[in-house]
């Protein structure tokens, strides 16, 4: 068994982490760190560098808040030689994720910056089906209702935060996986509410090797069903992934196999992290990030009704 603490207790942290923590064989909830929040049975800090000062028996820690701040509390973690987990997305920029991959391979230990959405059930499916396959077009949906999925987060609207792309990051995250092919970013567009300066919904069109009808549409103003579909049209026929890759149909069949949304992804998660620990390796793969990037930077802004 490994201790490992938590950093920051908020809802993806008891929603997913404590379960998946708790429920594993590898793994043993020795700490938390956090402002708010108690795990029962479990010691907690409100400070991280108390933390790491008094539990040096804790060697791996997952870093559960917000983008804009983890960088600080990675970089203390990896000069005390801990292991670091760190949730999605792995930073508020590029570079200072290079430099936490540079500090652990020198401090030698591991890093791995999850993307949760890899670990769902039928994405190593789809990606197998899709390797011999000549891609016609893709099509991403990722529509749903902020309202619904992240009620008092302001820490997503804020510089950062990344706005719709906090969710449609993780279409990015499986599109890069069960495409190898190399894309990038050839047109976008982003609707930002007049009082915010994150956005609400984006529009991306990709260049691939094969073909330029590689379109992902991210929304958050979606009511009634939510949406998260990935639709690979080949020359074979088209692989349909839905529930944000918990189900998978090839040709309109459906396949076996499958789970509710997010169902299994973070035990999965951390048994893929006890063993890069294991074997002394990290991964740190910033092309979700490069192209939620790129948009800011290519995109034309439209500005839309208030929040
Ligand atoms: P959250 O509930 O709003 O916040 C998580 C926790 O981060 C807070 O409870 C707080 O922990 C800590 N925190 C917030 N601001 C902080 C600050 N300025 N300094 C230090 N700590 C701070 O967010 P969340 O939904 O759990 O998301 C956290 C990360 O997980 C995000 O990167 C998100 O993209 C990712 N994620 C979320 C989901 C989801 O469904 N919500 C799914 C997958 C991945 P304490 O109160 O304990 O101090």
């Amino acid at each position: 068994m490994i201790n490992i603490a938590l950093v920051g207790v908020g809802k993806i942290a008891q929603d997913q982490h404590i379960p998946a923590i708790r429920n594993s064989e590898n793994w043993t909830l020795a700490a938390t760190v956090s402002r708010n929040h108690t795990v029962s049975g479990v010691e907690q800090f409100t400070d991280f560098h108390d933390f790491l000062t008094m539990r040096d028996d804790v060697r791996v820690v997952s870093l559960c808040m917000p983008p804009q701040v983890r960088f600080e509390y990675a970089r203390a973690a990896i000069f005390a030689k801990r292991h670091v987990m760190l949730e999605k997305p792995p930073g508020a920029t590029l570079a200072e994720c290079q430099i936490l991959y540079d500090l652990a391979q020198r401090f030698g230990v591991s890093i791995f910056a999850t993307w949760h959405s890899r670990f769902a059930p039928m994405v190593p499916k789809a990606k197998a089906w899709l390797a011999n396959k000549t891609v016609q077009s893709i099509r991403i949906e990722w529509k749903e209702d902020v309202h619904r999925w992240h009620p008092g987060q302001d820490w997503i609207w804020e510089a950062g935060g990344m706005g719709v792309f906090d969710p449609g990051i993780n279409a990015l995250s499986i599109l890069t996986e069960i495409i190898p092919d190399a894309m990038h970013l050839r047109a976008a567009n982003l609707d930002i509410p007049t009082n915010k300066t994150s956005p609400i919904a984006a529009q991306l069109k990709f260049h691939h090797p094969h073909t330029n009808d590689v379109r992902a549409d991210f929304d958050w103003r979606q009511t009634g069903d939510q949406i998260w579909t990935i639709t690979v049209h080949t020359d074979a026929g088209t692989c349909h992934l839905f529930d944000g890759g918990a189900g998978l149909s090839i040709n309109d069949v459906h396949q076996t196999g499958g789970d509710v949304p997010l169902g299994g992804e973070y035990p999965r998660l951390y048994r893929y992290f006890n063993d890069l620990i294991q074997t002394g390796q990290s991964e740190l793969d910033l092309r979700p990030l490069t192209h939620v990037a790129d948009a800011f930077m290519l995109a034309n802004r439209t500005m839309v009704d208030p929040v």
